[in-house]
């Protein structure tokens, strides 16, 4: 990923602010249990340090979750390409595969079996997305 190349949103999935929302409340607890009282203005405190100190945070935070996405993202397109290969190539068995005791033709059924199920797998969450709104 890289800055500025982001394309046009469509519609998504989940809502992000009620989530927001939801992580604001919590953390308000958190707050109270913590400090005794939520965070109120004039505590004392200069509330731009803090925002400042914990925005560098969250700057390094994101450039990590960047750096781990675009490695993760690579580890994922040689998983779908290993299990493309292993749906494709690997489900040949003999003409008497259905009775027959071959190690070899479970073996090769067994894979192909795993690689279908995980394909499967992936096109109901790709389904999913597509029934929330993603034209994709
Ligand atoms: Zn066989």
């Amino acid at each position: 990923m890289h800055a500025g190349s982001e394309p046009m949103p469509h519609a998504g999935q989940q809502s992000v602010t009620q989530q927001v929302i939801c992580d604001l409340l919590a953390r308000e607890q958190v707050g109270i249990q913590t400090y005794g009282d939520t965070l109120r203005t004039f505590n004392g405190r200069r509330a731009l340090v803090d925002a400042y100190q914990e925005a560098i945070d969250l700057v390094q935070y994101l450039k990590q979750e960047i750096m781990e996405r675009e490695i993760l993202e690579r580890k994922l397109q040689y998983a779908l390409i290993a299990l493309a290969t292993i749906y494709d190539m690997y489900g040949q068995v003999c003409e008497e595969y259905v009775d027959c005791t071959h190690q070899s033709c479970a073996a090769s059924y067994g894979a192909w079996a795993t690689a279908d199920e995980a394909r499967r797998a992936i096109r109901h969450l790709d389904g999913e997305r597509r029934s929330d709104g993603d034209p994709a």
